[in-house]
């Protein structure tokens, strides 16, 4: 298979950028991967696991001469990596991120971007609760959406080209405005995790209940919550600060959602809560039904063998 790009550049790898360069070397996507990373620690680790053809020192040298540059770092630090780069940019290069929200990312990054380069944001909806380049697995886009955000009057082919990149790393593609996206994200990933990141801590304060039943019983609800309140602090701070307008709004209609079941359940009344209920769970259905999630018991996630098993690797990442 001939590559979709010739020279791809990576600028940070952690998860994302780190399934990013191995997806790409894997399923063939790009000629030659260079990449770069904040910390020397980091571009040691990267050179270490080989997943990159080189391993530069700075963004600008990452960016000399690629095709495609692709921005792998929390979306707060995109506005600052742009200016960065700008002045190594090739004429016709199509410059993009990865970040989960993406009206602010285009607002930061489009003032530094030169003419003759296209700057199309995306965001890949696969992600998992870990950090780092150890973290990456090439099958993480598999079957997930990558969504592109290009801003009005943007190349059609470079827009084409971004698709047809992440199509050959195995994601569905699907191209919305950067406001539609965050709107979309807002409650489909950041108020779930809004969510997650305060049941987490009010169960943390909760007296009455000790912290090992906390533990002990996560079982029942509680455990699903932690994996998604283990997620990245940086990241998630920035996509808190960075989507506020959408998020709030979506908060302000959970508030009420949440008043009336409240009401319902204080008045006594069985009917509102089941009827909501069966709506929920024909929402968990249709997920399962369009393949975006096992039915598996545990939302997929295996099971010992036997007791003192090992547990097999998990076996898909999470929308994030
Ligand atoms: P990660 O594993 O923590 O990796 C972040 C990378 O960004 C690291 O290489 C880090 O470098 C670098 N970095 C951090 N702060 C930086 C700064 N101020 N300037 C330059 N580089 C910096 O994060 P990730 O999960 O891959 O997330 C990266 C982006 O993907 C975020 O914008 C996030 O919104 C988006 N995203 C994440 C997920 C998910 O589930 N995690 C899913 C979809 C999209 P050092 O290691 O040297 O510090």
């Amino acid at each position: 298979m001939t590559a979709v790009i010739d020279r791809l550049a990576l600028i940070g790898v952690g998860l994302i950028g780190g399934s990013i360069a191995r997806a790409a070397r894997e399923y063939g996507a790009a000629r030659e991967i260079v990449a770069t990373a904040r910390s020397a620690e980091t571009r040691k680790r990267v050179a270490e696991l080989g997943i990159a053809d080189r391993v530069v020192e700075t963004n600008a040298e990452a960016a000399r001469d690629a095709d495609l540059v692709i921005v792998c770092i929390p979306v707060g630090a995109s506005g600052p990596v742009a200016a960065e780069i700008a002045g190594s940019l090739k004429q016709g290069a199509i410059v993009s991120d990865v970040g989960s929200v993406k009206a602010a990312v285009l607002n930061d990054m489009a003032p530094h971007i030169p003419n003759g380069v296209h700057l199309i944001p995306a965001h890949p909806v696969a992600g998992t609760e870990n950090s780092g380049p150890d973290s990456g697995f090439a099958e993480l886009f598999v079957n997930r959406w990558c969504i592109l955000t290009p801003p009005v009057g943007a190349d059609a082919a470079a827009v084409e080209k971004l698709g047809a990149f992440w199509s050959a790393l195995g994601a569905n593609v699907e191209v919305m405005t950067a406001e539609h996206h965050d709107m979309v994200l807002a409650i489909t990933s950041h108020l779930p995790h809004l969510i997650a990141y305060t049941i987490v801590g009010t169960a943390e304060e909760f007296s009455t209940v000790s912290r090992s039943e906390v533990l002990k019983f996560s079982a029942g609800g509680f455990r699903d919550f932690t994996r998604i309140a283990a997620s990245d602090p940086t990241m998630w701070r920035d996509v808190f600060l960075h989507n506020k307008d959408a998020v709030l709004e979506m908060l302000a209609q959970f508030s009420e959602d949440l008043a009336k079941l409240t009401r319902a359940m204080r008045r006594g009344d069985g009917e509102t809560l089941f009827d909501h209920f069966t709506r929920t769970r024909a929402i968990r259905r249709g997920i399962v039904q369009i393949g975006q999630d096992s039915a598996a018991p545990d939302f997929g996630r295996p099971h010992q063998a036997k007791p003192g098993a090992p547990l097999p690797r998990p076996y898909a990442a999470d929308d994030e």
